[in-house]
């Protein structure tokens, strides 16, 4: 990974980077449709700023963190005369979030994969759409986070490449990562937190959002059916009716 310390009194532990790192190799084994996140790694920086360089710097300490609140990926950043894609992240207040070093660990991970998963969910042609409103806060975020756990689930614990995965996995000896990520994410504002009924519902299917952004961004109907049932119905939601709700959008 590309780590610069722009901004940051604190700098990421090397063994979290490898661990971070090994998790998207080993689920990413899982993954030939395109270059996964351990790809992207080597191409996007990551930098690391203090809590007063962040974007929202004014914001106070939240106890439902968001991860925009932690960390940001930007698509086109001005730098040397062109733009190109980067993430920020801020070590400060995630270590604000945590008790323990595998806390630590396990969360900044879990923050790193999130901005990552909005950089692949952005290198489609057809993934543009802007600006930001109000439903794609109610689908790129529970998507990013979905593909989180997914991450946790295959890169931690994997069958077919046990041996590997528990190198991972054997690091943390008292927490269970993927129950930890999944516990931040119940904490976390509520468009994040709907990631976990995704998981539960069976909606995994993130590419066919990234794949086509651009189209859904006109299905005004579609849309505000999706924004009115998860937004009153998160933490309860059905499956039936949410994947209904998800079909209709990429008609
Ligand atoms: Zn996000």
């Amino acid at each position: 990974m590309k780590i610069i310390n722009i901004k940051s009194r604190y700098e990421l532990n090397p063994s979290h980077v490898d661990y971070v790192r090994s998790i998207a190799l080993n689920a990413d084994i899982y993954d030939s449709e395109d270059h996964g996140i351990s790809y992207l790694m080597n191409e996007i920086p990551v930098f690391l700023l203090d809590s007063r360089h962040m974007p929202d710097r004014e914001k106070e300490i939240s106890d439902k963190p968001s991860t925009e609140w932690l960390g940001f990926y930007s698509h086109q950043t001005p730098i040397l005369g062109g733009n190109i894609p980067t993430i920020g992240i801020c070590p400060e207040r995630i270590m604000g979030c945590v008790k323990t070093d595998e806390e630590l660990m396990i969360l900044t991970a879990k923050v790193i994969l999130h901005e990552f998963a909005h950089a692949r969910m952005r290198l489609h042609p057809s993934s543009d759409y802007l600006p930001v409103d109000e439903f794609y806060e109610w689908m790129e975020e529970p998507m990013a986070n979905l593909m989180v756990i997914n991450y946790f689930r295959d890169g931690v614990y994997s069958r077919r490449y046990g041996r590997r995965s528990c190198e991972v996995a054997r690091v943390t000896n008292c927490v269970d990562p993927a129950s930890y990520v999944k516990a931040f994410i119940e904490g976390q504002p509520d468009n994040y937190r709907l990631a976990l009924e995704l998981y539960e519902n069976g909606i995994w299917r993130w590419r066919n959002w990234a794949n086509s952004k651009s189209k859904i961004q006109k299905k005004t109907k579609e849309k505000q059916d999706w924004l009115n049932y998860v937004k009153a119905n998160v933490g309860k939601t059905d499956e039936s009716t949410l994947k209904q709700l998800f079909e209709a959008l990429h008609k």
